[in-house]
């Protein structure tokens, strides 16, 4: 059924120009029966994000993504922080319910459904997470939650990677290391996957990956590249080539947009139309 609702959303932050969420959400949306709701970008400093999260209301907006540098200062000016959200200390998803407006964080949910489509079981696992930004917060929870048995984090600030590992602690086995270290280098020879949650290897920086040996990782180890531009990484062709199982980060990306459709709409979108739209937007197809 085709709905003559207008309603409103966008993607808050700053740059945004570069974000494929107005493509991947109007493309959803539409084939949904939605023809009437509309998606744009949302450029805003950081000094105005109180006015923006006003905004939000006073212009029943249905609902914002949330990206760089919003993603944690924004939950002071929200009226509800989801559990999940609230432990990784991020939102990537805010719902306007007639004024009252919830903070989400889909990453989770995109980084464990995509594990999950790569037939992944993170229970009893040695996870090995390389960085310790705010994607390593999501992909740490995740692990947490599903209960991987060690989880190592490996990150050229080992103070950052320790503040990280020490905010985990009561959910989870998890140990910090300077990824240039011996103990890092020896402990990474049992990891069932490793995932990079850096930059490292991002366009337009391609030929960048991260300085670990790959080679020492135990056969049939998944290496996963959360980047998804591009497509493949040189971290992943570099796994593939020594025949580690891969997975790159497009579906992270598509599962956390299908999350936050599903948070938005109350129904679950299409999600070949959003991953077509989200290649278009890559120049993947
Ligand atoms: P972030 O908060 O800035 O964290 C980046 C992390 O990488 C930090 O630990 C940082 O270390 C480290 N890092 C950055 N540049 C580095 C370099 N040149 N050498 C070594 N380490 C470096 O960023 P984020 O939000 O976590 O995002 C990280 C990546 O994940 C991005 O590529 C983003 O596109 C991707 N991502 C993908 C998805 C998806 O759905 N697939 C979702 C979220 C994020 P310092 O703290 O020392 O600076």
């Amino acid at each position: 059924m085709v709905s003559s609702e207008i309603k409103n959303f966008g993607i808050l932050g700053w740059p945004v120009g570069h974000s494929l969420s107005p493509q991947m959400y109007k493309a959803a949306f539409k084939t949904a029966g939605f023809p009437n709701y509309n998606y744009i970008l949302l450029p805003i400093h950081s000094g105005k994000l109180f006015f923006a999260v006003e905004g939000i209301k006073g212009l029943e907006f249905r609902g914002v993504n949330v990206t760089i540098p919003h993603k944690s200062t924004i939950m002071k000016y929200l009226d509800a922080i989801d559990a999940d959200a609230m432990i990784i200390g991020a939102v990537n998803t805010v719902v306007n319910d007639g004024g009252m407006l919830t903070g989400y964080n889909t990453d989770v949910v995109g980084f464990l459904s995509a594990l999950a489509e790569a037939n992944f079981l993170p229970e009893d696992c040695h996870a090995v997470i390389l960085g310790a930004g705010g994607a390593a917060r999501a992909v740490l929870w995740g692990l947490c939650k599903r209960r991987a048995e060690y989880i190592t984090i490996g990150a050229r600030n080992p103070q950052k990677a320790q503040a990280l590992a020490n905010d985990f602690l009561t959910y989870g086995n998890v140990e910090a290391f300077d990824w240039l270290s011996d103990e890092f280098k020896e402990i990474i020879q049992t990891a069932d996957i490793l995932i990079n949650t850096t930059p490292l290897g991002m366009f337009p920086n391609v030929d960048d990956m991260p300085p670990v040996d790959l080679k020492i990782l135990p056969e049939g180890a998944l290496v996963y590249d959360i980047i998804y531009n591009p497509f493949e990484t040189k971290l992943l062709r570099t796994a593939k080539e020594l025949g580690y199982p891969t997975l790159g980060g497009l579906s992270m990306l598509l599962l956390q947009g299908q999350e936050a459709f599903r948070l938005y709409t109350g129904e679950l979108p299409d999600l070949k139309v959003m991953q077509r739209a989200l290649e278009k937007g890559l120049n993947l197809k």
